[in-house]
C-alpha cells in the first residue's frame, strides 16, 4: 500500500488528485489550511476509507505520523487575483511550505513532487517554452510573489536533491481548467463561463490577442502522476500545447453556453504575459505522456459542472 500526502490537497488540482490517487488504491492524507481550497472539494472522498483531510498551515509545521511514500506539494495560491490578494501567504508557502514538505521527504525517505509553474518563465521571449528557458520574470512586479516563490521552491528542491539525496520531482503546470475551479477565482475561464452563464458581459483584458494553451485536468493529472511514478527530477512541463489568443477562448465558450453575453474589454493586468504555450517534448519522450481531451469536450464538461454549481447555488438562496 502506497501512502501519499496532498498539501493543497482540498484545492482544484489537489482534489483532483486525491481522488485519482485513491482510486488507484492509495491511502492519501490531504493537508491544507482552506484559504483558497475547500472542504467541498474533497466531501465526497471524506467516507473512504484511505482518506484523511486535515486541516493545517504547512508554513507552521507539517508533522504526518506513520509512513509516507509520495508527497505532492501543491499547496498555494495560485491565480492572479489570489496571489494578488494574498501575496505574504504565497511568498510563504512557495518557500516555507516547501522547505517543511522537503524536510518531511527527508524524514520520511518519500519521492516529493513539487507543483511549479508556466509562470517561472514569466513573459517568455522564447516561444513555445522548454524546460531549458530560464525565463522572463519581473521580481518586483504584483506577479513576482508567485513566480519568484515557484522559482525559489524550484532552487530549494534541488537543493535538497543534491545535499540530502532526497529523491525529487518538478513539474512546471501551464493552463489547466476543469471542475472544481471557484468561479470567483479571477482566471479566465471559470470567469468567461460564470459571465456567460449569467448573462453577464465577458471580460477580456487588452484587445484579447494574448495566448494561453490550455489543458483539461483529466489529462493534467494524468501526466503529474505518471511524472510522480517515474525516477525523472524533472523540471517537466505539463500541458496542452493548443494555444489560442483569449478572445477566441472567450467566444468559444460564448457559443458553447449559448449566451448571448457580449464581450467586455477591460484593462490588460500588470505583467501579464503575452504568449504561453509549452513544448512538451521531454514529458512525451520521457513519460510517454500527451494530453488527449479536446478543448470542445474539455470545456463542455467544466461548463456542465458550472452549470450545476449555479443551479445548486440559486436553489440554496432560497428560503
Ligand atoms: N483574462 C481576461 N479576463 C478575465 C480574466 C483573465 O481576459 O476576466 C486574461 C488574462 O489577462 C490573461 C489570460 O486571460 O491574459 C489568462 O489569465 P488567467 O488568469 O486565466 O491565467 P494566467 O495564465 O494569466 O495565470
Amino acid at each position: 500500500m502506497t501512502r501519499s500526502v496532498v498539501t493543497g490537497g482540498a484545492g482544484f488540482l489537489g482534489s483532483h488528485l486525491c481522488e485519482q490517487l485513491l482510486a488507484d488504491g492509495h491511502e492519501v492524507v490531504a493537508l491544507d489550511n482552506f484559504i483558497t481550497g475547500s472542504p467541498a472539494n474533497v466531501e465526497h472522498l471524506l467516507e473512504h476509507e484511505g482518506f484523511r483531510l486535515i486541516r493545517c498551515d504547512i508554513t507552521e509545521y507539517v508533522h504526518v505520523p506513520g509512513p509516507v511514500d509520495q508527497i505532492l506539494h501543491f499547496a498555494s495560491p495560485a491565480s492572479p487575483i489570489d496571489y494578488l490578494l494574498l501575496p505574504i501567504e504565497t511568498m510563504k508557502v512557495g518557500s516555507i511550505g516547501t522547505l517543511h514538505a522537503l524536510g518531511l521527504a527527508k524524514e520520511k525517505g518519500a519521492r516529493l513532487l513539487l507543483a511549479s509553474t508556466s509562470e517561472t518563465y514569466g513573459d517568455p521571449q522564447v516561444h513555445p517554452q522548454p524546460e531549458t528557458y530560464w525565463g522572463h520574470v519581473n521580481p518586483v512586479g504584483p506577479r513576482g510573489v508567485y513566480d519568484e516563490a515557484k522559482r525559489f521552491a524550484e532552487a530549494l528542491t534541488m537543493a535538497y536533491r543534491r545535499t540530502h539525496g532526497v529523491d525529487t520531482a518538478i513539474v512546471r503546470i501551464f493552463n489547466c481548467f476543469g471542475p472544481r475551479m471557484r468561479p470567483d477565482d479571477g482566471r479566465a475561464i471559470p470567469t468567461f463561463i460564470r459571465q456567460a452563464l449569467m448573462g453577464e458581459p465577458i471580460t477580456v483584458a487588452g484587445d484579447g490577442s494574448q495566448t494561453r494553451s490550455v489543458c483539461y485536468v483529466d489529462d493534467l493529472v494524468a501526466g503529474l502522476l505518471l511524472l510522480l511514478r517515474s525516477d525523472l527530477p524533472g523540471p517537466v512541463n505539463i500541458g496542452n500545447p493548443h494555444e489560442l489568443s483569449i478572445l477566441a477562448l472567450a467566444e468559444q465558450i460564448r457559443a458553447l453556453t449559448g449566451s448571448s453575453s457580449e464581450i467586455a474589454f477591460i484593462a490588460r493586468p500588470t505583467d501579464d504575459p503575452t504568449v504561453r504555450q509549452p513544448d512538451i517534448t521531454l514529458a512525451r519522450d520521457e513519460l510517454g505522456w500527451e494530453p488527449k481531451v479536446e478543448l470542445d469536450e474539455g470545456l463542455r464538461r467544466t461548463i456542465e459542472w458550472f452549470r450545476t454549481q449555479t443551479s445548486q447555488a440559486r436553489l440554496g438562496e432560497r428560503p
